[in-house]
């Protein structure tokens, strides 16, 4: 660790309750609608939970939910504003008591693909009326963020997701290293190129705004059930019929898994076993105490991809994390921890992150680090959470795998697999998170680990043209396979298969194939611009030649 951040003495071995600022307030018991005889005051129905006894389990119900974090209450809220009644969230612990517990709280657009972007886009206007809406404070601060860039690569990219996000109507501005200093007053600008300006851009305390949405859910007449365990679904001729639980069966038409880091072991708990592809990780962020000048707590989110690093304002000091080269997927085999704890600080494996904190902003040298969080997250096979219906089983949709941007989609996701059990479809493109996409190939326990160990560094790395994943490969291949493959075959894959992207002649070097070029760079190379610019000048050439003539004649 560097020995230049003091560590205070004061350090909790144990989660912070600065960190858990209402989490002790969450209702420990279910709660309903007040018109069906709870106190209309969320804060005090959530007190007055205390530790009495569980709501009675209903007996039938058309809908039960899974997963009592933010994905399951947004899907919940989403489905009784699209006016579905009867709908059961069922929490094996609290509310919020999973990942969501430990969120750094940052809701920004800035996300790789298109339908990821819009579902940040809405997850953020939904959270920023929420606490009008339920009276439940949820942290909501507009701060922004700046998207940094090193290279020219980099800032490439983000000028492409600039133009991918003006087309959606979201406000954001390439700006110069000069006006980064401007807006961040600790940011380090002098190896930047640019940056992305996303004003839009938000933090929220991801507790606060799960007991929102729960609160409002339970407005629209959804009834939640906490400490209640789904044991099974049970599925009869390729359809839900019900769900068992510690503490007896419901029936029910619809069965929604949003269980988070543990949607895997609960598709495989059932007889007929849904396969739910993604494996936690654990993930770290910093907390310091007050810088000796507090941050506001409108200072913009720093998001340093080419450092690893983000960091937001957070009570006057910083929250700081990444996603490091060599993550650590989790074990979670044989147990089922009821409540996510903190999980052991490993300030070796945060080196990395620390240092490039430090890189980006030199002053917090002297901060004194208020704690070391760590907590496990989901990640999936392709970076890209999973939504959707089982295609072998009727009635069993799932929305789990949120690949450290839960907050961010939980909103966006919640509103789409709500309109997709409406309506048969949602209103938005969601293809590229449908859950069809895999199959049991990619369920295995040792193809996840892998897998995820290369997913996780790659959420902030630049993605060059014809880039392939390098785990869990050759898990189909052809009966061609050997020979194309000494013919100088370089492959790709596609749902576990291996295909033939292009050939290196015998006797070349991998500098003759097509992608040589990309293998460091996103840029065409200059030759191709020089050959592109000559040919236009060819063609305006010809062009104006041949008009002339015409007019001529
Ligand atoms: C350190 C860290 C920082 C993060 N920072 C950000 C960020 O800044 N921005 C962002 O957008 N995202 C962030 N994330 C990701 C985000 O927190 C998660 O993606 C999100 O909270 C996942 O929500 P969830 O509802 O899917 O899972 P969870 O919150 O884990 O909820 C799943 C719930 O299901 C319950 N459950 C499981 N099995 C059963 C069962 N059998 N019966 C009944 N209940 C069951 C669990 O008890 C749990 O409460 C971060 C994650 C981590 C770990």
């Amino acid at each position: 660790m560097c020995s230049c951040v003091r560590r205070s003495r004061a350090l909790s071995p144990a989660l912070s309750p600065a960190l858990l600022p209402r989490l002790l307030l969450l209702p420990p018991t279910g709660y309903r609608a007040a018109g069906r005889g709870l106190s209309t005051s969320p804060r005090r129905a959530a007190v007055a939970g205390g530790d009495s006894q569980p709501l009675p389990l209903p007996g039938q119900a058309r809908v039960v939910i899974c997963g009592g974090g933010i994905v399951g209450s947004s899907v919940a809220f989403h489905l009784a504003k699209l006016g579905w009644s009867d709908v059961v969230l069922l929490e094996q612990g609290r509310l919020g008591a999973g990942t969501t517990r430990l969120c750094a709280g940052i809701v920004s657009v800035a996300k790789p693909i298109s339908i990821e972007c819009q579902m940040a886009n809405y997850s953020n206007s939904l959270y920023q009326g929420l606490e009008e809406e339920t009276g439940v404070k949820t942290g909501y601060v507009k701060t922004g963020s700046l998207c940094l860039a090193q290279n020219q690569d980099r800032f490439l990219s983000l000028k492409r997701l600039a133009s991918r996000l003006k087309v959606m109507g979201i406000s954001c501005n390439i700006i110069k290293p000069k006006e980064v200093a401007k807006l961040h007053p600790l940011v380090n600008i002098h190896d930047l190129v640019g940056a992305l300006h996303l004003p839009a851009d938000a933090v929220a305390s991801s507790p606060d705004v799960n007991h929102a949405l729960a609160v409002a859910a339970a407005g629209h007449g959804v009834q939640i059930l906490d400490r209640t365990t789904v044991q099974q679904v049970l599925i009869e001729k390729g359809q839900v019929m019900a769900v068992e639980t510690d503490r007896g069966s419901i029936e029910c038409e619809y069965f929604v898994n949003c269980a988070g880091q543990w949607a895997y072991e609960l598709g495989q708990g059932s007889e007929t076993k849904v396969s739910v592809p993604l494996h936690g990780c654990e993930h770290f962020y910093l907390l310091t105490k007050p810088l000796q000048d507090p941050l506001p707590p409108s200072t913009p989110v720093v998001i340093d991809m080419d450092g690893r690093m983000y960091a937001r304002p957070w009570q006057g000091g910083l929250l700081s994390g990444g996603f490091e080269k060599n993550p650590k997927p989790i074990f979670t085999e044989g147990r089922n921890q009821l409540e996510i704890q903190n999980m052991q600080e490993d300030w070796d494996h945060f080196e990395p992150m620390l240092s490039s904190l430090l890189r980006r902003m030199p002053s917090v040298e002297s901060a004194e680090i208020h704690q070391l969080v760590n907590c496990p997250e989901s990640f999936t096979p392709d970076m890209r959470c999973l939504m959707g219906e089982i295609p072998s089983v009727a009635g069993y949709f799932v929305l789990a795998g949120m690949n450290s941007s839960g907050l961010a989609f939980a909103g966006g996701a919640g509103k789409y697999l709500a309109e997709w059990m409406t309506y048969g479809y949602p209103t938005a493109n969601v293809w590229p998170l449908d859950i069809k996409r895999f199959g049991n190939l990619q369920s295995s326990r040792t193809f996840l680990r892998h897998r995820v160990m290369e997913v996780m560094p790659l959420l902030y790395e630049l993605k060059v043209p014809r880039w392939d994943f390098q785990t869990g490969r050759q898990l189909r291949t052809s009966p061609l396979y050997d020979r194309l493959d000494t013919q100088g075959a370089r492959w790709m894959e596609k749902h576990g298969f291996e295909r033939p992207k292009y050939f290196v002649p015998h006797g070349k070097g991998a500098e003759y194939s097509p992608a040589a070029h990309y293998r460091f760079s996103i840029l065409k190379p200059i030759t191709w611009v020089y050959i592109y610019n000559i040919y236009i000048y060819i063609y305006i050439y010809i062009y104006m030649l041949f008009t002339n003539l015409f007019l001529c004649v």
